[in-house]
């Protein structure tokens, strides 16, 4: 077995159907350019469904594996872009409303 290069989880298309509500991904073939794959978690069968020729006779393919990737992938931007997020402080404010900065200034918050 020839060692293929991954795919990327950039060229991963995640749908979700309407009507359904079924979530599915859209993953490129290697060997042919254009074609696309949909990979569906079945909950029936529990487990992952693919277009793809190992896919239909039940096998576990790359698609369904880079689906998964990206899944995993877009989990972990999603937890680095919160914890990324500036925590502010509330900010210090007197009885009328004016916020005094560190160098001093006031602002009046009831503008
Ligand atoms: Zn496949």
């Amino acid at each position: 077995m020839t060692q293929k290069p991954e795919i990327t989880a950039n060229a991963i298309y995640k749908v979700t159907d309407k009507v359904t509500h079924e979530t599915y991904w859209y993953v490129p073939s290697d060997s042919k350019p254009g074609v696309y794959y949909k990979v569906c978690w079945s909950r029936e069968a529990t487990r992952w469904t693919c277009t793809c020729k190992a896919g239909q006779y039940g096998q576990a393919c790359k698609h369904e594996h880079a689906a998964q990737v990206s899944i995993v992938v877009n989990k972990e931007q999603e937890l680095l872009a919160r914890s990324q997020e500036p925590y502010l402080p509330p900010l210090p404010t007197d009885q009328k409303g004016l916020l005094h900065s560190a160098s001093g200034k006031v602002f009046n918050l009831l503008k």
